[in-house]
């Protein structure tokens, strides 16, 4: 699903360059949960903004689906995000003026999709968060959690091949948190392909494989069931 080879990233500041990415080659299949792990700083937005064509690499190359991302005017590239990737923040980014329902129904106006159709397939990603009873409530009347879930119904309505995820659960306490992540487990058992950048480690435990970024560079790519049993050894 998602192919990248020898990606780098650099930010210029004034005469001086930030070298973030320093080489970064993964593969995530079709299906998989993959968290993207490291240190505050270590790159891990800065890599999945490029993931979510909302940034460009420098070099390297990236394949998502086996369409090869490069030099997309801003056009095909809205084009392909809309096709491929749903994205979840950790300031969730909903439209505080607009009930639950529309929130999530939004990306559906955006593809052209008849009203009543974007109603009734948002009321049913909000049935499928636990939240239909909450559609016609405008996000400051919702807690944290529950805010997320509206995100994550959000980031579904358009069926996406992939949910990239960033520091989803960086916004909540503990228990919200482990809530939000069995809903992140749930889709990702219905098949869908779904990365998951956070610097906690708990979280970055309930996916099935952790990727970790240090000094721009992974220095670890582990399956999570390994690590599992290791430590039971
Ligand atoms: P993380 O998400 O792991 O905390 P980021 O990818 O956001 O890390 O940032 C990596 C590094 O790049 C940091 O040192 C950050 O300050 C820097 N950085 C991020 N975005 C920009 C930008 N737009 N311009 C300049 N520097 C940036
Ligand atoms: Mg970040």
């Amino acid at each position: 699903m998602i192919e990248i080879s020898n990606l780098h990233k650099s930010y210029r500041m004034g005469a001086n360059s930030l070298h973030v990415l320093k080489g970064i080659n993964f593969n995530v299949e079709e299906g998989e949960l993959v968290s993207i792990m490291g240190s505050s700083g270590s790159g891990k937005s800065t890599l999945l903004n490029i993931l979510g064509m909302l940034d460009e690499a420098d070099e390297g190359s990236y394949h998502l689906d086996g369409v090869p991302i490069k030099n997309l005017s801003e056009k095909q590239a809205a084009k392909y995000r809309n096709k491929f990737l749903g994205f979840i923040f950790q300031s969730f980014n909903l439209i505080g003026y607009k009930s639950a329902l529309d929130n999530v129904a939004l990306p559906l106006y955006y593809q052209g999709m008849a009203r009543s159709e974007r109603i009734d397939r948002a009321m049913s990603y909000l049935e499928k968060v636990g939240l239909a009873q909450w559609a016609s409530h405008l996000p400051n009347e919702l807690s944290g959690g529950q805010k997320q879930r509206v995100a994550i119904a959000r980031a579904l309505a358009s069926d996406p091949k992939v949910l990239l995820a960033d520091e989803p659960t960086g916004a909540l306490d503990t228990k919200t948190s482990y809530e939000v992540m069995d809903l992140i487990q749930e889709i990702n058992d219905e098949g869908r392909t779904i990365l998951v950048v956070t610097h906690e480690h708990d979280i970055a435990q309930m996916t099935k494989r952790i990727v970790n970024l240090k000094d721009g560079l992974i220095i670890e790519d582990t399956l999570v069931s390994q690590v599992r049993a290791l430590s039971h050894v």
